[in-house]
């Protein structure tokens, strides 16, 4: 079931249309994860998911009600969803008053806040610090108080905008366990923002991509990562590789396109005569003589022309007739005794050649 449907979002602020016609869909119990360059508009779509703010134009049901027609709903569905933003919000009160407040105000009586207050501070492994003044507790403390506040109202969707950019990692371990936890357990719905990759990539079951101002390519993080749409994406999921080429055949299969000197095989059918062909660096395998043994489709000799290291990996890269960086193991540099000018063996398997349509 889509528990949140917005079709055609847009958004200006004054003369700035900040979102441009998205389209998206949030459905029951999953994690979805929107990831995107900053200024992207990521938090800006979550308000108006969020229902924080209208959208400027287009349409946004939640648990299939229509919020545009059926804006009297407002509050109802407001209160079935609970937000966390990216710098934490306490109050200079004790932190069992910081959690109760959602429930005060909404009129629960005293002996079921006192038991849903400890309830919420147990799930965030905070419950020692329920007499302590919330603003007196580390940055990651009251991130976790202020998800304790909107946990302890059960949403049924919980949407998060950056929860964890101004924490440290153990912090933010911390934060991720949780929020997968209320998934796996309570069957929590969960939107998450993050401009962080790999986060996107840990918890997400689908990813939706935004590019300026609008949701680009959306699936699961496998898809995104390595068969991305086009080259804006491929960029902002750190391909190394995203190089024009020419489609000069298809044959059983495999599509072989021409890349300066080089002649590169992949399986993607082609978009078009004139590609981009898209390698992550860590799909690249390099070797000291013709490896007798490998199965990849891709193979040849080629020299290396510089040695880059970004810890804990190497950018080493070769020229084969075009220029590719392998990212490479500190340990296999080491191995293979790589230095620039060394010849060295290729291999690269056509999945991992992925062609996009080429950008203007
Ligand atoms: P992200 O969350 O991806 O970093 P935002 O949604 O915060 O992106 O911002 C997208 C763009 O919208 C930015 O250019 C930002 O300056 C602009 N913006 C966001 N909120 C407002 C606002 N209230 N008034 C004017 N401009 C805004």
């Amino acid at each position: 079931m889509v528990v949140i449907e917005a079709r055609n979002i847009r958004k200006s602020y004054g003369n700035l249309q900040v979102l441009h016609d998205v389209d998206l869909s949030v459905r029951e119990g999953e994690v979805l994860g929107l990831i995107g360059p900053s200024g992207s508009g990521k938090s800006t779509l979550l308000r108006i998911l969020d229902l924080i703010e209208p959208p400027s134009g287009g349409e946004l049901s939640i648990f299939g009600v229509n919020t545009v027609e059926e804006y009297s709903r407002w509050l109802d569905l407001r209160r079935r969803m609970g937000m966390l933003f990216q710098r934490p919000i306490v109050f200079n009160a004790s932190v069992y008053d910081n959690v109760a407040m959602g429930l005060r105000y909404r009129g629960t009586p005293r002996a079921e806040i006192d038991r849903r207050v400890k309830e919420a501070l147990e799930a965030v492994g905070l419950s020692r610090y329920i007499r302590s003044r919330a603003t007196d507790l580390s940055g990651g403390e009251q991130q976790r108080v202020a998800l304790s506040r909107v946990l302890v109202t059960d949403p049924e969707i919980l949407i998060l905008d950056e929860p964890t950019a101004n924490l440290d990692p153990g912090s933010t371990a911390t934060i991720e366990a949780i929020v997968m936890r209320m998934n796996r357990e309570e069957g929590m719905t969960v939107l998450i923002s993050t401009h962080d990759l790999m986060q996107g990539q840990r918890l997400a079951h689908r990813v939706a991509v935004m590019i300026e101002g609008t949701v680009t390519q959306v699936g699961p993080p496998r898809e995104i990562f390595y068969e991305p749409k086009d080259q804006k994406i491929a960029r902002f999921v750190g391909v190394q590789n995203i190089i024009p080429g020419q489609v000069i055949a298809r044959e059983g299969g495999l599509t072989t396109v021409e890349v300066k000197e080089r002649r590169l095989v992949s399986v993607t059918p082609p978009p078009a005569e004139e590609v981009a062909v898209a390698i992550r660096g860590e799909d690249i395998s390099l070797h000291r003589r013709e490896p007798g043994y490998e199965e990849a489709e891709n193979l040849f000799p080629a020299r290396v022309t510089s040695i880059e290291p970004i810890a804990p990996f190497v950018n080493v890269t070769v020229d084969c007739g075009c220029d590719l960086v392998a990212l490479v193991t500190a340990r296999r540099v080491e191995a293979l005794g790589l230095r620039a000018g060394m010849e060295v063996w290729v291999s690269l398997q056509a999945k991992a050649v992925h062609l996009i349509p080429r950008e203007d």
